[in-house]
């Protein structure tokens, strides 16, 4: 497997930032330090030149054209598609769509697996930590089709109560779509046995793997998910492109989701046919220069090695919870056992807000508010958070930092 032979013994962290020319930026005269990597991580030079390359050197709208550089911004683009089917382990590269992102592909599979098979009284389960890109398409189905949303509830520690959810299963659940990895918790969900459990109940499932692909092995075989979304832009690929994954029986079965050119094999006013998968959910011209750059995305993750990435980022997120910790009136939100690198916190008498400016003031990046999980933050009973989230190129020193900064900011706050 390329994957371990890459995983080199020590992981050089300096060498690793020296690939983001970003990070030499300074922001209110202090050198960035970069904490809102879930919300979008920052692009390697290799994804910079990737996306330049293509428009430097071979632009061109891809599959109807017989000239040159339409045939290599045809390849370049469908390399990226077996680039990912190798990421995520799907069998076949017609099983991989390419989308604009995670809330895309769920909202295709709502639109169009959802409107084919839900009726009135039918039950979908989500779960209470996800975002609301997860919460809205299935609402708006439920809405239009009578049928019902239930919630799988979480812990004070922010965990699924697993129980809970076995017991909200049953004769009428016909879809269960779960968050792989919390963006506001960083709770990683046991969801190898949700998709079990969902199956024996006859449900189909679907995972949103926008914070996971990131920091997590993904093997949807091994999952047995049904369907898998995901965003390029959440690792260290370009924004506005992404990939949802389905099984390809199922993708066969459902209709189209927007019609236009490329979706369609012939066109007659009469009645037109749809063309093969993946090309039957791709309508109109793609977003080709990000999808050629996320391969360039991904080739940078096998460099670096996805293992060396994950004990580096499980090192920052140890390092920084026992750091913040140990500040006084601080309170982590979410401290599940299995965690990606996000830390999520509030502080006596300070609202977020305000700490993320005097942080930003002193040019540490972080994420404050609801981070589009309104109703986890409801039952947390707090407006929102402050999230630091961490990537392959963040250090321990940065840390300090940070820890340093809250302590400033408090102390102006109180
Ligand atoms: N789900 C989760 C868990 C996310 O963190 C995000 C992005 N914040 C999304 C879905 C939506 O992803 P995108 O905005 O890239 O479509």
């Amino acid at each position: 497997m390329i994957k371990e032979a890459q995983i080199r013994e020590s992981y050089e962290v300096e060498q690793v930032r020296r690939e983001f020319p970003i990070l030499r930026r300074e922001v209110k005269g202090k050198p960035l330090i970069y904490f809102d990597n879930a919300a979008t991580t920052q692009k390697p030079q290799q994804v910079i030149d990737a996306l330049t390359g293509y428009y430097t050197g071979y632009n061109a709208n891809i599959h109807r054209g017989i000239h040159t550089l339409a045939e290599e911004a045809t390849a370049a683009f469908e390399n990226t598609r077996d680039a990912v089917q190798r990421f995520i382990g799907a069998d076949s590269r017609e099983e991989i769509i390419f989308t604009r992102g995670t809330t895309e592909g769920i909202n295709l599979v709502a639109y169009t697996w959802g409107r084919q098979n839900i009726k009135a009284g039918d039950e979908i389960i989500i779960s209470a930590m996800e975002h609301h890109s997860n919460i809205v398409p299935w609402q708006v189905l439920c809405e239009e089709k009578g049928a019902k949303l239930k919630v799988i509830p979480v812990n004070e520690k922010g965990e699924l109560l697993f129980e809970e959810y076995i017991k909200l299963l049953g004769p009428r659940t016909k879809m269960v779509s779960v968050v792989h990895a919390s963006n506001a918790l960083g709770t990683i969900n046991p969801v190898r046995q949700i998709i079990d459990a969902a199956h024996k109940a006859g449900a189909v499932t679907l995972i949103d793997g926008a914070q996971s692909t990131a920091h997590l092995d993904i093997n949807v075989r091994d999952l047995d998910c049904d369907f898998f979304a995901l965003s390029a832009h959440k690792l260290y690929g370009p924004t506005g492109t992404g990939v949802l994954y389905g099984k390809k029986e199922l993708l066969e079965a459902m209709p189209v989701f927007q019609g236009g050119g490329e979706m369609i094999k012939e066109v007659s006013f009469e009645k037109t046919t749809y063309n093969q998968l993946p090309y039957k959910y791709e309508a109109g011209t793609p977003n080709i220069a990000d999808t050629i750059a996320f391969k360039a995305a991904l080739d940078f993750i096998y460099r670096i090695g996805k293992e060396q990435i994950r004990r580096h980022e499980e090192d920052l997120l140890g390092y920084a919870t026992a750091q913040l910790r140990a500040i006084r009136g601080l309170k982590i939100i979410g401290e599940a056992a299995e965690k990606t690198s996000v830390i999520s916190f509030v502080v006596d008498n300070a609202h977020p807000q305000d700490l993320g400016i005097l942080l930003d003031n002193q040019g540490i990046a972080v994420r404050t508010g609801h981070h589009c999980t309104q109703p986890l933050m409801d039952f947390f009973c707090i407006p929102g958070t402050t999230r630091a989230s961490f990537a392959a190129y963040n250090t321990r020193a940065e840390i300090d930092e940070l820890a340093a900064g809250l302590q400033k900011a408090i102390k102006l706050l109180s």
